[in-house]
């Protein structure tokens, strides 16, 4: 079994030590059953990946840092705007969208959005373990939830966003993603858009309406769709 891949936020470099708290110490120790000397594979989205080993004593147990595994790397990858949706659909959601290489999460309010959205703090936990485990070298962001049209109208200029559309009248989500450079993708509520939001949306320039198929998916089958056919793109090289 490959050793266990931690994200934490202080600086990698060898010969560093990184002191764990509680919850990770018992995490490694009781859960991973790693004994002193085992080896941990750390990242921090920042420094590349390094090999660390288990040290310290039951009171305070640490990292300490050796060698480099792998060298920092960009990992391009879109923005998901989604509008949340209840657990655990939601943390299946974000785990997934994490592993197809999303790079940012705008959680965004809509006019049918039943759910609040769950505390941050948990699901930016989520969003760290999926990191974890998919090898990934960066940690996508998660902001705070936002208002539909204000988080769209706050993307960084130059963003072109393919809107899932169900109501038809989209050009299929692959074929826009091959001809046009898509950097965002916004999904809907499980109630659907309302009509003043869809002419809202349509209505802006840097928006582009896509169809995920002839049935009506769930929010989250959705983003899945859409994030897929996005990667397919990015790894055939457009
Ligand atoms: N309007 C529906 C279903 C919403 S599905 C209802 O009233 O129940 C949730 C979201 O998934 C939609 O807002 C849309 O963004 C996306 N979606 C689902 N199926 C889709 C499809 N076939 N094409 C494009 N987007 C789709």
């Amino acid at each position: 079994m490959s050793p266990p891949r931690l994200f934490v936020p202080d600086p990698l470099l060898e010969g560093a030590t990184v002191p764990l708290d509680r919850a990770r110490a018992h995490y490694l120790r009781d859960v991973m059953r790693l004994r002193t000397g085992a080896p941990v594979h750390l990242f921090n989205g920042i420094d590349g990946e390094w090999l660390a080993i288990l040290g310290g004593d039951r009171k305070a147990a640490v990292l300490e840092i050796g060698q480099r595994r792998r060298a920092q790397a960009v990992e391009p990858g879109p923005v998901l705007l989604f509008a949340p949706i209840k657990r655990p659909r939601l943390e299946w959601l974000l785990e997934k969208a994490v592993e197809l290489g999303v790079a940012r999460l705008v959680p965004v309010l809509t006019e049918r959005t039943v759910v609040r959205p769950e505390s941050s703090e948990r699901l930016r936990a989520r969003v760290i373990e999926a990191a974890e485990q998919c090898e990934r070298l960066t940690v996508p962001a998660l902001d705070d939830p936002a208002d539909l049209l204000g988080a769209v109208d706050a993307l960084p200029s130059g963003e072109l966003l393919a809107f899932a559309d169900e109501q038809g009248g989209g050009v299929p989500a692959i074929d826009l993603f091959r001809e046009q450079p898509v950097t965002a993708l916004l999904i809907g509520p499980e109630g659907g858009f309302t009509p003043a939001e869809r002419k809202a949306l349509l209505a802006r320039a840097r928006i582009r309406a896509v169809s995920l198929g002839p049935r009506i998916l769930r929010a989250e089958t959705a983003a899945l769709h859409a994030l897929a056919c996005w990667g397919a793109v990015a790894a055939s090289g457009r």
